[in-house]
């Protein structure tokens, strides 16, 4: 086809690869080892760059850079005016600077370029641009205790952050970590994803230029079970960020408990319902479902896996569904136009093939789709199965490809215990246009996020998470300073009885 022709001569940005090496106190560094490791196009599976190997021994060498900028440097203690102050230079910089992000987010990761450009990037400098403005805002309280005594509840920054973050969305998930840390005064080692490593080291760069005092933002590239575990089980690191599958989440939080007790704040897994009632308007709901279901070739944590429909509106649903899906455009991701760009890696790729087969053999009805697109690299057709029910496979696991799941139902209030029958509970959708079912639904389903009649809306200010196996804690708005914040309490007389 004319797709796999552009995927045979990807398009290549017109950007040098500059920053390789791990920022470790202010110096971009090889590793201790000196070892390196290939992150590849997912378009092709070609190289793109070699980058530095961090492991133990560099996690050891960030930390303890974090653990001094933190004890001795400028950062906790400039005023949080100035802090303030940097950050919106970072991202006035990080705005400067979209294009060529844009670029190496989609060269690295594979999404569509018009997507990490018109979408990803105005979010990224926004979040900046929200904790930026919280910096000065953060204050503690007096509170009236029993008896004479002065009561301060004083907010300060937690020490040295250890932040862990997946590859699906490399420059979000940076910023809703670095954001909140940075607003409190922490300071920070990052582990990035070892599939896509490169935004994350020009960010760094790009905080230096900003004025970040060294030792503040330590980004190491490198794989979970080295880099990443001995992150999480760092005496030194006083608090651990964590996004990425609910396996991994079980594997930080114990490495966590077994080290230094610190506290762990997970983003993990999901399998969203999303759920379109009889009242609602069909071509509306399945241009939403799909989006859902099909944005960023469907690797998002909340992505809404298993689409509800009622009985009187199913069929018509699932033909608008598989029309949609068939007219979903697939191809290089640095194309005007294209929707779908590969999967990230070939291990992902398998998984969702091997998934697709799965369905195949539980008797779900393949509407389209069902295969790898073209014959290079990690595409996969948009594939759409009905008759799904609640036990089958597709219907439990998080697939995280592009694969739509439709489910049938009648009854309200039975469809909310079928959507809640999951061990995940990080997001939903609900559609109709009837204000009581909305009510019901969205107060009896448990997840972290509800949508009503749209779907992945995200907003600096607005507090994303999980119920069950999807998490711990809250990323985003103004709950995200709390896993930045040690509280103190200060007492003393109201008036000394020797006076
Ligand atoms: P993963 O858990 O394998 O990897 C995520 C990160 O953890 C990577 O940086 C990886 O190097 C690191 N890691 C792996 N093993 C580790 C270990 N033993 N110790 C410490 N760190 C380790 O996940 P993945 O498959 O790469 O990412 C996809 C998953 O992430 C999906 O399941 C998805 O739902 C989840 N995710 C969740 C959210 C959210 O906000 N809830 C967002 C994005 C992705």
């Amino acid at each position: 086809t004319s797709s796999a022709a552009v995927i045979d001569e990807p398009i290549i940005p017109p950007l040098q690869i500059n920053y390789t090496k791990l920022l470790i106190n202010g110096q971009f560094v090889d590793s201790a080892s000196g070892k390196t490791f290939p992150t590849l196009d997912p378009r092709t599976g070609e190289v793109i760059a070699h980058v530095a190997e961090g492991d133990a021994e560099d996690i050891n060498r960030a930390v303890s850079a974090a653990r001094k900028a933190f004890d001795e440097g400028p950062w906790p203690r400039m005023t949080a005016y100035e802090r303030s102050r940097i950050m919106l230079r970072f991202a006035d910089l990080a705005e400067k600077h979209t294009q060529e992000l844009a670029q190496l987010e989609t060269w690295d990761n594979g999404k569509p370029y018009e997507q990490a450009l018109t979408a990803e990037l105005p979010l990224f400098v926004r979040l900046f641009h929200y904790y930026a403005g919280w910096a000065d805002k953060i204050h503690g309280l007096t509170v009236p205790a029993d008896g004479p005594h002065h009561v301060q509840v004083l907010h300060e920054p937690i020490g040295v952050a250890g932040q862990i973050i997946p590859w699906n969305f490399p420059l979000l998930m940076l910023a809703w970590k670095v954001g909140p840390a940075l607003a409190c005064g922490n300071t920070i080692v990052l582990k990035s994803a070892e599939q896509t490593p490169l935004t994350a080291l020009y960010v760094a760069k790009l905080f230096q230029e900003a004025g970040l005092p060294d030792g503040v933002l330590n980004v190491v590239s490198g794989y979970g079970s080295t880099a990443g575990a001995a992150l999480a089980s760092h005496m030194d690191v006083d608090k651990l960020a964590f996004t990425g599958s609910t396996n991994t989440g079980k594997v930080v939080l114990e490495l966590a408990a077994r080290s230094n007790l610190k506290p762990v704040t997970l983003e993990l897994g999901g399998k969203s319902p999303f759920i379109v009632c009889d009242d609602a308007d069909v071509d509306h709901a399945v241009e939403l479902a799909h989006f859902a279901l099909f944005f960023n070739q469907g690797q998002c944590c909340c992505a809404g896996s298993r689409t509800y429909v009622h009985e009187r509106i199913y069929d018509e649903f699932v033909d608008k569904a598989k029309a949609r899906a068939l007219g979903r455009t697939v191809g290089d991701p640095f194309k005007n136009g294209i929707e779908q760009g590969p999967q990230i890696d070939l291990k992902q790729f398998e998984k969702v093939l091997r998934y697709i087969k799965s369905g195949i053999d539980s008797d779900a009805t393949l509407e389209c789709g069902g295969d790898r697109f073209g014959s290079k690299g990690y595409f996969v057709q948009p594939t759409v199965f009905s008759n799904v029910k609640d036990d089958m496979l597709i219907a439990q696991d998080e697939i995280f490809g592009p694969v739509q799941s439709i489910l049938k139902f009648k009854d309200v209030d039975k469809v909310i215990k079928r959507a809640n029958a999951t061990r995940y509970g990080l997001a939903a959708g609900v559609f109709t246009t009837n204000i009581d079912k909305a009510n019901t639904i969205s107060r009896g389903l448990k997840a972290g996020t509800v949508w009503i009649n749209c779907y992945d809306i995200f907003d600096a200010a607005i507090p994303f998470g999980g119920y069950k196996m999807s998490g711990i804690g809250r990323e985003k708005g103004v709950y995200s300073l709390n896993n930045y914040l040690q509280v103190k309490s200060v007492i003393s007389p109201l008036k000394n009885p020797a006076w």
